[in-house]
């Protein structure tokens, strides 16, 4: 009885259109994406060979070469698939580099399909394998091709259970389908051996792993035609997962969101595009080996295999150098500031939270250099370890009174002395050494701690205020610090005028400090905090006035005695425009009956150029850093 072709050639339209489905989806990018088109292309061939094998057969040929011909190649083409199937499993859960370092893994991979591969070649002499003189028959040897496609499949089950944390559950079971698939087929086989359904199997399950497998939207991002943030969250947490060791090239577009406020959101895709068009070509100046994501907001990633250093540093170095060129978009002259930061991971960045939290802003905390960056350039080399613990950190310092308070001193430019002090929480830790208020404070919110610390800080100017020491400096009042959350605080008013009643300190000595971040949150419960502390004499500054969203409605609403410039004003004195908006700005807050202390003062220029523009008071290096009580009062006794 001859065999039929018709499950033959219906596998061999369904490897077609996939293979023309994947090419057209653009599918060809990638390990897992190579290795799938090969598998199915591979599968095609070796049913094109199954086609040619059982024509000769069912016409009886005597053509013995064709027949050897047609029947090797369906078995070596075969023998091949499966091993290149297991590669495709394991490039799905990104483990190269447990097999390269596992040598009984390898042995695993290639023994098999050697061995058939070299019984294959040798059968037209040995006569093993299968026989062809008197119709197909099977050799002696044949077993062979069904213990290596055993090994194969315990291998891949037992890999991917060892590993089921690295792959989806859908895409999992869409891969593994291959092998109940192939193993029905089989059966029916064996009950039935004219029905010749293995290739058809073969190709049913490669088109379910390109539907449960293949899917470049959920991948792709559709501007830049970069994978996307989630494959990149994905793709890295695996990466820590199994302990994979890469470099990544992070780039934060420092002003790439003040660029979509001010010009709007085609212009910014204008610039980035051309953003795109030069990662591209920086990308294939280093051999395309970066994997390349956009997050969002102007932030890219190149991420590089660990032996692929050289290829990252070039790749960072030229990201710097060509971002940094000046362009010309729709006739608007753009600079822009890409933030460039090399990293190896997981040495550098130890886990995967701090990776997606540090990646987010780190061009916020740096400034701009225009050259790449190391992690520790951004941020202490400790940081990852100090964030992680900071809530033990803070509880222990609370705990073991490790919180210390320190004061600046204030110079007043009309009186020609020290009128005041800010007030400055320090904590030195035991493991860490300086931990710096910023990054307490923002812990400490998160964690509610700051109102204990606060309490903390009120607790020792107050203590300080009421000693003997304190009345011969001859100082009016010192400033207090509050975060946003301290002033969201219900009960914030009665507590603060508790802690000066315990001291019998008057209103008049103590000035609160509050940000403008916290100003632009006025709401309720905060105005009525401000409102009874003013109404009990207590008065308040608007801290670091100038570095957000000035608002000026809000610094007209508000009981504000003080404004204190920031830092940054101060900075940029020597540009002219900044030198009309400082003059204007202190002309407008005079005009208000507002008092203004500059900060950040740190030479005798500074001074004397502000001292020019009648700004009331002056803070910073200048005259001191802030420092501990007892040489706080001897700095101010030296200057009396
Ligand atoms: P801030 O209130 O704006 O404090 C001024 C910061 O500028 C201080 O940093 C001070 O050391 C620094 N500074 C003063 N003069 C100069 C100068 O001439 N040059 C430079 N480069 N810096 C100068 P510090 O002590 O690190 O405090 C940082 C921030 O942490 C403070 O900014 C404040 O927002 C917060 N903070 C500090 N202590 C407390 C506190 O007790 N409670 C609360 N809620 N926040 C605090
Ligand atoms: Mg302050
Ligand atoms: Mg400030």
């Amino acid at each position: 009885m001859g065999k039929s072709l018709s499950f033959d050639i219906a596998a061999i339209l369904i490897l077609t259109l996939l293979l023309i489905s994947c090419i057209m989806r653009k599918l060809t990018s990638g390990t897992p994406n190579k290795l799938f088109l090969l598998f199915i292309f591979m599968t095609w061939l070796a049913t094109g060979f199954d086609i040619w094998a059982v024509y000769l057969d069912n016409a009886n040929s005597t053509n013995l070469p064709a027949l050897l011909a047609a029947h090797s190649g369906y078995l070596l083409i075969h023998n091949f698939t499966v091993p290149v199937y297991v590669l495709f499993v394991i490039s799905l859960t990104d483990t190269w580099h447990k097999i390269r370092k596992s040598l009984w893994i390898q042995v695993v991979l290639w023994a098999p399909v050697l061995i058939v591969m070299a019984a294959l070649l040798i059968n037209p002499f040995a006569r093993t394998m299968f026989l062809v003189e008197r119709g197909y028959q099977r050799g002696p040897w044949f077993f062979l091709i069904y213990v290596g496609v055993l090994i194969y499949l315990i291998f891949v089950i037992g890999y991917m259970i060892y590993y089921r944390d690295l792959v989806e559950r859908s895409k999992a079971i869409a891969v593994m389908s291959y092998i109940p698939i192939g193993v029905t087929a089989l059966l029916i086989q064996l009950v039935s051996p004219s029905t010749l359904v293995e290739m058809f199997s073969s190709a049913i399950s490669l088109l379910l792993m390109s539907i449960g497998v293949q899917r470049p939207e959920e991948i792709m991002d559709s501007d830049t035609q970069f994978m996307k943030y989630s494959a990149y969250a994905t793709d890295m947490a695996r990466n820590y997962r199994s302990e994979k060791h890469v470099n990544v090239v992070m780039l934060n577009l420092g002003n790439f969101s003040s660029i979509n406020a001010m010009m709007g959101y085609d212009f910014a895709m204008v610039v980035l595009n051309e953003v795109v068009a030069r990662i591209r070509k920086i990308n294939r100046a280093v051999d395309s080996k970066g994997d390349v994501y956009y997050l969002d907001r102007g932030r890219f990633r190149m991420v590089f295999a660990e032996y692929d250093r050289e290829r990252a540093v070039k790749a960072a170095d030229m990201l710097v150098k060509s971002l940094m060129e000046k362009a010309d978009y729709n006739n608007l002259d753009v600079t822009l500031n890409p933030f460039v930061i090399l990293a190896r991971c997981p040495e550098e960045i130890p886990d995967f939270k701090t990776l997606m939290t540090f990646g987010m802003d780190f061009h916020e905390k740096t400034r701009f250099e225009g050259r790449v960056m190391k992690v520790s350039d951004a941020v202490r080399e400790d940081i990852f370890e100090i964030q992680n613990n900071i809530d033990s950190i803070i509880e222990n310092a609370l705990n073991f009174k490790r919180f210390q308070v320190y004061y600046q001193p204030i110079y007043s430019t009309g009186k020609g002395r020290f009128v005041s002090a800010e007030a400055l929480l320090r904590l030195f830790d035991p493991n860490y050494g300086f931990i710096s208020p910023e990054l307490l404070v923002t812990a400490a919110e998160k964690s509610g701690a700051i109102h204990r610390i606060g309490d903390y800080v009120l607790e020792e100017v107050c203590q300080f205020i009421a000693s003997e020491e304190f009345k011969s400096l001859g100082l009016e009042y010192i400033e207090v610090n509050l975060s946003v959350t301290q002033c969201m605080r219900g009960n914030l008013a009665e507590d603060v005028l508790a802690i000066m009643e315990k001291y019998h300190v008057s209103s008049e000595k103590i000035n609160l400090e509050i940000t403008e971040t916290a100003a632009s949150h006025a709401q309720e419960v905060m105005s009525e905090n401000l409102r009874k502390l003013t109404q009990a004499g207590v008065s308040f500054s608007l801290d670091d006035y100038g570095t957000g969203y000035s608002n000026i409605k809000r610094v007209i609403q508000l009981p504000l005695k003080i404004i204190k410039l920031d830092k940054t004003f101060v900075d940029e004195q020597d540009n002219p425009k900044m030198l009309v908006v400082l003059k204007n700005t202190v002309a407008m807050l005079k005009d208000m009956n507002m008092e203004i202390v500059v900060e950040g003062i740190e030479t005798q220029e500074m001074l004397d150029f502000f001292t020019e523009l009648r700004c009331d008071f002056i803070q910073g290096y200048f005259f001191s850093k802030p420092i501990p009580k007892p040489e706080f009062v001897h700095f101010i006794r030296s200057w009396s």
